[in-house]
């Protein structure tokens, strides 16, 4: 039996983890800057949770979730995405209660069933942030800023963010009104997902990649001529702000959730150095799904971005994460007792936060000297027979080849 990895699945082995953890840390770095605490939801939901707090009319529940009955018949589902679970915990633990504002972030796997392609996978790595209890138009400003700086410090400068706004309630179902009114000279050309959407839900013919539809909504009525005063006005300070920083930004009229809980702002990062998979990360606001989700109304904002597509693209562009782990000094053993002595002083430096190794294969000097090299380590310390008998070692500095002898309760001092 010859056994593969599930399709759409990878192994990040330990040649390339440095780059996950040196991202990870940034993540952690940035939130922390941002004063966003991390929460950490189960793996898998009732599944009831994604239909309602995703819907049943996006591609995510209607066509990608891992769902399973457990032996109990309960349907649960693999976490496709960040925001409905991080809500529900936030409604179950009454977070609100404990303040009225919560700045949270999350860095996990996903697990969507797709068609796998470069910057496509089955399970991916999310990071994301929420904003939850004010709707201050900052909120928005600063997850696009927070992301921005993320992707910043991990090389990747090369994304355009590209917003828009979708308004409130009242004012998307009558511009929804119009567009069914443009549209429905045209529907015989549409897609047939198109056909089906302009039945269940509009919106999301504006952002079909269909080539034929696109050319028919690139005429269509703009949701932002038709949005009230108060939430045009809420998307002029966003983008002014914006600007106002720097912000390489793009309004974008098909940039929509359609879900009707989604309000005012959407957003997505996206950059021309991943291929037709372009989006880095993607967010808006959602001012009604919390209350949808049981809890009381709380206004909140988020984002999430794929963790590996920011490495594709930093990656592309030569960024070089730092290094990898590697230890400071490797013991070299010439026979048994001395290795017997080796790992005694390695554990004691080890306790002194100082990482080491030493060969566990039985191999001759020239092998450990090569496997050292290989190791890439500052220092070699060497145990004979004579070493022993003298209470010293032979230190030596591998860049440029000088050595001493060094006692065996000096060499933390040495090598500092
Ligand atoms: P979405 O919730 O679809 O807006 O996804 C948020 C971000 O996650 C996207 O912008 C991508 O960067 C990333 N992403 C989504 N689906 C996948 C996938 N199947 N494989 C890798 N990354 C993904």
């Amino acid at each position: 039996m010859n056994f593969r990895k599930p399709k759409g699945t990878k192994d990040i082995l330990p040649k390339d983890i440095y780059k996950w953890h040196y991202a990870e840390q940034v993540i952690r770095d940035v939130t922390a800057l941002y004063n966003f605490s991390e929460v950490r939801t189960p793996t898998f939901e009732y599944t009831e949770l994604f239909k309602r707090g995703v819907g049943t009319d996006t591609d995510i529940v209607g066509k990608e979730m891992y769902t399973f009955d457990d032996k109990s018949g309960d349907s649960l589902t693999l976490r496709p995405e960040g925001t409905a679970p991080v809500m529900r915990a936030f409604v179950e633990n009454s977070m609100l209660n404990d303040a009225p504002l919560h700045k949270l972030y999350y860095i996990t796997n996903m697990f969507r069933y797709e068609r796998p392609q470069a910057g496509r996978y089955r399970e991916h790595t999310q990071f994301g942030g929420e904003i939850l209890g004010s709707d201050s138009f900052y909120t928005d400003v600063e997850l696009i800023l927070l992301a921005k700086e993320v992707y910043n410090r991990c090389g990747v400068n090369n994304f355009k963010v590209k917003i828009n706004s979708i308004g409130k309630p009242d004012e998307r179902n009558a511009y929804v009104a119009k567009l069914r009114d443009y549209l429905k000279d045209n529907l015989a050309a549409l897609s047939d997902d198109s056909k089906r959407r302009f039945e269940t839900n509009a919106l999301r013919i504006l952002d079909s990649k269909n080539p034929g539809d696109r050319t028919i909504t690139d005429s269509a009525p703009k949701i932002l001529d038709h949005l009230g005063t108060e939430s045009r006005s809420r998307f002029d300070k966003v983008v002014n702000e914006l600007t106002k920083l720097s912000v390489n930004l793009e309004v974008d009229f098909r940039l929509v959730r359609g879900l009707d809980y989604y309000t005012d702002t959407t957003f997505e990062f996206v950059s021309e150095d991943l291929g037709s998979q372009d989006a880095l990360g993607g967010g808006g606001r959602y001012d009604g799904l919390i209350e949808q989700l049981g809890g009381k109304p709380c206004p909140g904002v988020g984002f999430g971005s794929g963790l590996e597509r920011v490495l594709i693209v930093a990656e592309k562009n030569g960024f070089t994460f730092g290094e990898p782990n590697k230890p400071v000094i490797y013991f070299i053993s010439l026979n048994d007792a001395a290795r017997d002595k080796a790992f005694e002083l390695i554990q004691a430096l080890r306790k002194n936060n100082i990482a080491c190794e030493t060969d566990m294969l039985n191999r001759s000097f020239k092998a450990q000297m090569r496997d050292a090299n290989r190791l890439g380590v500052k220092y070699v310390y060497i145990l004979g027979e004579d070493e022993l008998n003298k209470g010293k070692g032979q230190l030596k500095n591998m860049s440029d080849s000088s050595q001493s002898e060094v006692e065996f309760d000096k060499i933390a001092e040495a090598i500092s």
